[in-house]
């Protein structure tokens, strides 16, 4: 991919959350290990009212706050500081955009927007800075999930940035894709030769896709209320995931073939009809429990009133294509969990014959299993023979082939998510970023389950927090003969 590097960053919402915990010590992070332009300049925004010396102290502090004490270089701090202005605006009020034109100056070097803030402003953001000519060639943008609540608003949001940006020039975010973990799934499936003969429905018999969070509605009440685990999590991160893992090989490791591969699968998923929704979902709200053995409030006692909306989901779903055709892909995540835990397991099919039966030998059908958090892992589990003369019959056993990713790769860094994908933006590489028509496929499929539940009210069951979810999560895979991976 020829890198494309700009020459200005303007942040939007550089006040935020996202920008203190995440945005501020990746680019820091970057700036330490040599990695950005040496001219790369960072402007923040937001309605804060800071001057440049304002901001920097504010970035200071967010650093200080959240690197680890073994990346704090007073120094390196020090000249990353350099790098950073800030101009205050309002993205509603129009009037704020010639400053803010006037303050970023010359963008002929490349200017990369990156919009950290609430989807409502996205639209008069573009709006203002069209109207100050800040969306010309030279110029890329970035956006933050969530990408509207449903196919409507994700369309309205699209079209309005698709009115002052070409496609290639727009670079949704979800930093799951981030991930190392996530990207070592493509060199698991595409760089050795072993998994693919059985990478399809006649050598795996399902997938189980798993998003666990321990944490509770934290200070995310008002956007998490109006958008529920399936919005929230299987709308973008799970189906990203499921779409790596069921795509077919791209003929390279680029924007256009990788999405590509995973837009097919999205529009292969099977669009679920109403009546199918329940026996194909099962909704959840976590009550109070334990968790890590603290006492926690139910999801209705955090909020501070009663609520429908669901804080576990889990679906049986299908890819309709030649490859997967029989193989349900299970899909679950939730707050409030047994432990926090994003997973991907993969259940090959069973031998056609064991000749070891008539011997009392039981075999395990092989998993893999993918460990995103919190340990980085590629498990393979497999049948062993127990050392033994075996008098009273064979034992066999299920052993782990185990590829610790952190052991294996202790000596390098593993890095925040979000530098992989500002320096992918900053360098104009979209490979990693999701493209308009994912991210409506992706909307097709869940607006179709959500009518689902509107048409048969269905309404999430409550489960103890510190659990796995409601029983009727189990029931739904366990009347297939299958068991979530738990372990
Ligand atoms: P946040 O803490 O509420 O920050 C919002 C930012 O937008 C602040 O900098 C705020 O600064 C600015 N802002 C609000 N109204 C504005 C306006 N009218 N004009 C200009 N700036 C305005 O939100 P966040 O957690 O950083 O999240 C930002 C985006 O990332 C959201 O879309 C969120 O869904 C997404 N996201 C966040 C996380 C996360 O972990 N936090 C994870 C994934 C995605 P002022 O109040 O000073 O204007």
């Amino acid at each position: 991919m020829p890198r494309d590097p700009v020459a200005k960053l303007l942040l939007f919402g550089a006040t935020g959350d996202l920008a203190r915990r995440m945005l501020l010590p990746s680019l820091y992070n970057l700036h330490s290990d040599g990695l950005l332009p040496p001219a790369l300049t960072i402007t923040g925004a937001a309605r804060q009212d800071f001057d440049d010396a304002g901001y920097r102290d504010f970035a200071r502090a967010a650093l200080d706050e959240f690197l680890p004490a073994d990346r704090k270089d007073p120094a390196t701090i020090a000249a990353f500081a350099e790098r950073l202005f800030y101009q205050p605006t309002d993205l509603s009020k129009p009037e704020c955009f010639r400053p803010l034109a006037d303050k970023i100056g010359d963008i002929g070097g490349g200017l990369a927007i990156y919009l950290s803030t609430a989807p409502s402003l996205f639209e008069p953001a573009i709006d203002g800075l069209s109207s100050v000519g800040l969306t010309g060639p030279t110029v890329r943008v970035g956006l933050e999930k969530p990408l509207g609540y449903d196919l409507a608003s994700s369309r309205e949001i699209n079209d309005a940035v698709a009115r002052a940006f070409p496609e290639e020039r727009i670079f949704r975010i979800d930093h799951y894709l981030g991930k190392e973990t996530v990207q070592n799934i493509l060199a698991l499936r595409f760089g050795n030769s072993f998994f693919e003969p059985v990478w399809n429905a006649q050598g795996i018999d399902n997938v189980q896709i798993t998003i666990a969070e321990t944490v509770g509605l934290e200070e995310r009440a008002g956007y998490y209320e109006s958008a529920g685990a399936l919005r929230d999590m299987v709308q973008n991160h799970i189906l990203q995931l499921l779409a790596l893992i069921a795509m077919e090989p791209p003929a390279h490791f680029d924007g256009a073939d990788v999405r590509d591969e995973k837009s097919k699968v999205f529009r292969s998923l099977r669009l679920m009809k109403p009546e199918k929704v329940p026996h194909n979902t099962v909704t959840g709200q976590y009550a109070d429990g334990a968790v890590g053995g603290k006492f926690v409030k139910s999801y209705a006692e955090e909020l501070g009133k009663p609520s429908t909306t669901e804080t576990f989901v889990a679906i049986k779903a299908h890819v309709d294509n030649w490859r997967w055709q029989g193989v349900p892909f299970y899909l679950r995540t939730g707050k409030r969990m047994a432990a926090r835990r994003s997973e991907i397991a993969i259940q090959f099919k069973a031998v056609p014959h064991s000749m070891f039966a008539g011997r009392g030998g039981l075999l395990q059908p092989n998993m893999l299993i993918i460990r995103l958090q919190p340990e980085e892992y590629i498990q393979l589990l497999v049948m062993a023979k127990e050392p033994g003369l075996d008098r009273d019959g064979v034992r066999l056993r299920e052993v782990p082939l185990n590829l610790s990713l952190d052991a294996e790769f202790a000596g390098s860094r593993r890095r925040i998510a979000y530098e992989r994908l500002l320096l992918d933006l900053i360098e104009g590489d979209p490979t990693l970023f999701v493209r308009r028509d994912e991210v409506e496929a992706q909307w097709t499929w869940i607006d179709a389950i959500r009518a689902g539940w509107t048409a048969n009210d269905q309404k999430p069951k409550s489960y103890p927090s510190g659990s796995w979810g409601p029983s009727a999560a189990i029931a739904l895979t366990e009347r297939d003969g299958v068991t979530w991976q738990d372990d």
